[in-house]
């Protein structure tokens, strides 16, 4: 019988309000393998009023930082403890080869429960010397208050490193949570509040709600005790979010998409910069947001590095990701598998030269083989748009200066990484480049303790690291009058 798998509200599984249900679909025989939920405005109500309840005197509320540590750190444990089946879990959904989440995503999750654990005793106030009141001395001191309710909503590219972003910093902060899963994958999401339960979080800390964005998503945005939504999906997304969580004053943390650019220097560490480039490209099969998708390379060592990227492309075993040696499996869904497509013949179209990939393997399954292009422009639509595939634009250049111009002619600016071994060169660059987060001779290292995010149209605002639980909080003061 297929898995069904309803929403988690105050510590119970519930069905949808209206009964309804979603189909989950393994993109690597198309076949359903689960059911879920699907949520209403009713299921968000009754979560966002469990949530609420923990903040206005329910037992989260009265817990203090050191308490709130010690169950990130207990939950952080249960994650280690149940690593492999949410590995699985993320990875059945997408259609990844499970040993990407249980070296990758797992150990973050788990590492960003561990930092936050830290965090949550420091989330501390200020003593600020003041000019006085009234020609009367003052005591000012500023304390850190959870902002309330976080909507927290998830794409489905990385789900259960992503989700513990959020988790962990507004837990930490003292917020609750209701978390609403991408469509494509709720399993982690849930086993994760389960684990919350198991670790001794209150009923009602963190709920999940299962479902589309259209609904559950828009209902979070909407809801009047919602405080702050953290989002992680595409820009258009992001902008309908805004067009709703804007007017009502909400705090939002928006973490999209990207168009990254790989900048290899001729002096670049020749080896490293092609495997870099290359997992860039092609881990998760292109569908992470910090993609290397537009790779520059000087002129004088372009032909060369075109062809062992092109190399590296064409060694890339494509296939069912359970089977072992299987390097990158299908695209998560169909919808992806059409739009991947959609930018290879709008590459071809515009004149860039197939230099590996291109095409779709026949049969069932959504899969694409690693694809690069050379001879392309930064017009073409193909260096500007987020494709979220394996599919990489190369573009030649002849300086440094040429060089972060191209990087920074772009709507995006999540990511970008800088091949070279010129020591000034690379601080240089780094400097030069509009981003939120620079490589050196690394293509996009992720640590629980660094800030993530984007600008321009990758995003607002940061995840990650203290001021990442911050962001969770409202910082208030409080002015004693001190007459003598
Ligand atoms: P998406 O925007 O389609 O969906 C993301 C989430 O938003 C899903 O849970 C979806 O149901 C929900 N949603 C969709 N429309 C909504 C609406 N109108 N109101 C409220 N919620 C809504 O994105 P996706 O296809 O799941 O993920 C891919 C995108 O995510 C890419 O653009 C990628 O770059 C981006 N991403 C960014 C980061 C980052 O850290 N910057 C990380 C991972 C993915």
């Amino acid at each position: 019988m297929t898995q069904h798998l309803k929403h988690f509200i105050e510590g119970a599984h519930v069905e949808a309000s209206d009964g309804a249900r979603m189909s989950l679909v393994n993109p690597v025989d198309e076949q359903e393998y689960a059911t879920a939920a699907r949520g209403t405005a009713e299921d968000v109500e009754h979560a966002v009023a469990a949530a609420r309840a923990q903040l206005d005197g329910g037992a989260w509320s009265r817990l203090g930082g050191a308490q709130r540590g010690l169950l990130l750190s207990r939950l952080a444990d249960l994650v280690e403890r149940d690593a492999e089946r949410l590995a699985d879990m993320d990875a059945t959904a997408i259609g990844r080869s499970p040993m990407e989440p249980r070296m990758m995503d797992v150990p973050n999750a788990v590492a960003n429960l561990r930092a936050a654990a830290g965090w949550a005793n420091q989330i501390e106030g200020r003593t600020i010397p003041t000019g006085g009141y009234m020609g009367v001395r003052t005591l000012s001191y500023t304390v850190r208050e959870p902002v309330g309710v976080v909507g927290a909503i998830v794409p489905w590219n990385a789900p259960l490193m992503i989700t513990t972003w959020k988790v962990a910093a507004l837990l930490a902060a003292g917020c609750t949570v209701v978390i609403k899963p991408s469509e494509e994958t709720p399993q982690s999401a849930l086993h994760l509040a389960v684990l919350c339960q198991e670790a001794g979080l209150p009923d009602g800390v963190v709920n999940v709600v299962t479902g589309y964005g259209e609904m559950v998503g828009r209902a979070l945005c909407a809801h009047r005790d919602v405080a702050k939504i953290s989002f992680t999906g595409s820009p258009e997304a992001g902008q309908a979010i805004q067009r709703i969580a804007g007017p009502l004053f909400k705090r939002v943390t928006l973490e999209l998409g990207g168009k990254s650019p790989q900048i290899v220097f001729d002096d670049a560490p020749f080896e490293d910069a092609v495997r870099g480039c290359a997992l860039g490209l092609f881990i998760n099969q292109g569908q992470v947001c910090a993609a290397g998708s537009r790779i520059l390379v000087q002129r004088g060592i372009a032909p060369r590095f075109a062809a062992a990227l092109a190399e590296a492309a064409g060694a890339v075993t494509v296939g069912d990701p359970r089977q072992p040696g299987v390097q990158m499996g299908p695209l998560a869904k169909k919808a992806q598998f059409e739009r991947v497509n959609r930018y290879i013949q709008l590459g071809l179209d515009e004149g860039a030269r197939l230099l590996a990939g291109g095409v779709a393997r026949p049969g069932r399954g959504w899969f694409v083989t690693p694809t690069i292009f050379a001879d392309a422009t930064n017009e073409m639509t193909i260096a500007r748009e987020e494709i979220f595939g394996p599919v990489g634009t190369i573009i030649e250049f002849d300086s440094e200066e040429e060089a972060v111009a191209l990087a920074n002619d772009s709507d995006y600016g999540l990511a970008a990484t800088v091949w070279t071994t010129h020591l000034a060169r690379a601080h240089r660059v780094a400097g030069a480049v509009r981003a939120g987060a620079i490589g050196v001779n690394c293509w996009s290292p992720l640590d629980a303790n660094l800030p993530w995010g984007g600008v321009k149209t990758s995003g607002i605002g940061r995840e990650g690291g203290l001021a990442g639980a911050l962001a969770y909080t409202e910082e208030k003061v409080v002015t004693v009058l001190l007459p003598s």
